[in-house]
């Protein structure tokens, strides 16, 4: 499946529920099967790990769900939140399927960055400047970061803070989708609206993917379509 029959299908008015219809491959299934594991955090570039696999990344508001997502989809519960400890939370956290050495050769298919949550009300203006350097950073610079995924909680939509997020992704001219995220937390009209009004604010930015995504990590909703995004952005082919 492409970008284009996924956005097709995400489209559906019954956006983020689950779909009827089988969504996901057997070999993107699989993937998301295995176990994975938190690699290392990663407070600045040069402890990034070696330039290799692709990799896409999550990215929202303290309190969007992200580690309920994360966790979510690799069927792993308190794995992102593990790493999510309060003074490591300025760093980019690294999850990889497991079984695999991380020796040349043997390197992990694809990974998945954590990346710090942003607008914590209270957050001292040093920290948030520290943010700001590192994610930059790591947008810049890392070009096997093939995708960014930006969590808006179906409560809310997009805030001021989420604009400016993603004003630094188009500058950056990294790849991003959004992704709504607690859909469950809304009646279902409202969240085909949200979907719609979503779309409608990011058709004129030049890094954004057209197709908004609406999930519930409680429900399961939007999981198998959001796997298949992922599997498709980084060109996952699994080895023979
Ligand atoms: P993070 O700070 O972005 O990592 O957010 P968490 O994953 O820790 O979630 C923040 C809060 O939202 C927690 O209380 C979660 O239980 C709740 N939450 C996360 N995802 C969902 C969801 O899909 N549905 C509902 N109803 N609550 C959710």
């Amino acid at each position: 499946m492409n970008d284009e029959e996924l956005a097709q299908g995400a489209a559906a008015p019954d956006a983020g529920r689950e779909a009827v219809t089988p969504t996901i491959t057997p070999e993107t299934d699989k993937l998301f099967r295995r176990g994975w594991v938190f690699i290392r955090g990663v407070p600045a570039m040069k402890f990034l790990p070696p330039e290799g696999p692709p990799e896409v990344a999550f990215a929202g508001r303290s309190n969007v769900g992200k580690s309920s997502l994360i966790n979510a989809l690799v069927r792993h519960k308190g794995l992102a939140r593990t790493s999510n400890t309060p003074g490591r939370t300025q760093e980019l956290n690294y999850f990889v399927p497991d079984g695999f050495s991380g020796e040349k050769g043997d390197l992990p298919p694809m990974g998945i960055v954590d990346m710090p949550g942003y607008g914590y009300a209270k957050a001292p203006k040093p920290q948030v400047e520290a943010w700001t350097k590192l994610v930059f950073d790591y947008l810049r610079g890392r070009v096997t970061l093939k995708r960014v995924y930006v969590l808006i909680d179906s409560r809310h939509g997009l805030k001021a803070i989420d604009e400016e997020v993603l004003g630094l992704l188009d500058k950056a001219a990294v790849s991003y989708q959004v992704v709504l995220t607690k859909a469950d937390k809304i009646k279902e009209p409202a969240l085909v609206k949200l979907v719609e009004e979503t779309a409608k604010k990011i058709v004129r930015r030049p890094a954004a993917f057209p197709q908004v995504l609406a999930t519930s990590s409680e429900k399961g909703w939007g999981m198998d379509e959001l796997r298949m995004a992922i599997t498709t952005a980084v060109e996952y082919r699994p080895r023979a």
